[in-house]
């Protein structure tokens, strides 16, 4: 009796696997002797070296083979012509899919066709196609939210620096104006200052003269955003100002500005 596969896999991979008897068995036996050579050169082939990293085009007789497993009853035109091999091997595409050569012009299928592996075939092929329509379904939806991100629909209308006031040296800022596609605009404002305990930051727009004033509201932290009152012209109130509040409940400004700049100057 033959040495058994496994152990002549076990041999070639180095294994000490083999007793006596096995042993004499191959020392005198022309078959398992070249078994074991044929499974050592595989093993020196894997072991000589990286693999090489380029991709190579698979033989056409892998591309018939997927399509049988996929039950697709054609076979791709650059295939079917490709010789006799080619031929042969279309012939076998569609027996295996369970469906005669080129089923649409030949009729119908042979009387001996077992349906039940075609419908799991392509339950398979559904499979796969439906993945695909996920993939590209995935893709697309993660375009559009990159798109999302990066195009949002206010423009911005002017920009100004917002810049310390005496007593607030170092403080600064920057304000930004946005428009909205339906017009409702909004004051972008960030702020870099020290924020003593106690107070609270408020942002206003002035005109140019500070005779006139309208509170846009309080400023959380460095940043916050502002809505513009409809009708409010800029021209007139272009001053961006943020001034310290203190707790005293009176709504008027302090008279206390960090920072200020003006819209569209
Ligand atoms: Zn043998």
């Amino acid at each position: 009796m033959h040495i058994d596969d496994d152990t002549l896999a076990l041999l070639a991979l180095g294994e000490d696997v083999l007793d006596d008897g096995a042993r004499a068995h191959l020392a005198g036996c022309p078959t398992c002797a070249a078994a074991a050579a044929d499974l050592a050169r595989v093993t020196a082939l894997a072991r000589s070296g990286p693999a090489p990293d380029e991709l190579v085009a698979p033989d056409p007789r892998v591309w018939r083979r997927v399509h049988a497993e996929l039950g697709l009853a054609e076979v791709p035109v650059d295939l079917a012509g490709a010789g006799p091999d080619a031929a042969a091997g279309a012939a076998g595409a569609a027996g295996a899919a369970g469906a005669a050569g080129a089923a649409g012009a030949a009729g119908a299928p042979p009387a001996d066709v077992v349906p039940l592996p075609r419908s799991r075939r392509a339950r398979t092929w559904l499979g796969a196609a439906a993945a695909c329509l996920a993939l590209v379904a995935g893709v697309a939806g993660g375009v559009w939210w990159e798109r999302r991100e990066a195009e949002p629909p206010e423009t911005v209308v002017a920009t100004t620096d917002l810049e310390a006031l005496p007593g607030w040296t170092g403080a600064r800022g920057v304000a930004r104006l946005e428009e909205a596609p339906d017009g409702r605009r909004q004051v972008v404002v960030t702020l870099d200052a020290p924020a003593p305990a106690g107070t609270f930051r408020e942002v206003w727009l002035l005109t140019p003269d500070v005779s006139g004033l309208v509170s846009l509201g309080v400023l959380e932290g460095s940043e916050g955003r502002f809505d513009v009152p409809a009708g409010l012209n800029l021209a007139t109130y272009p001053v961006v100002d943020v001034s310290e509040e203190p707790m005293d409940g009176n709504p008027a400004h302090s008279g206390d500005s960090v920072v200020r700049g003006t819209l569209g100057a």
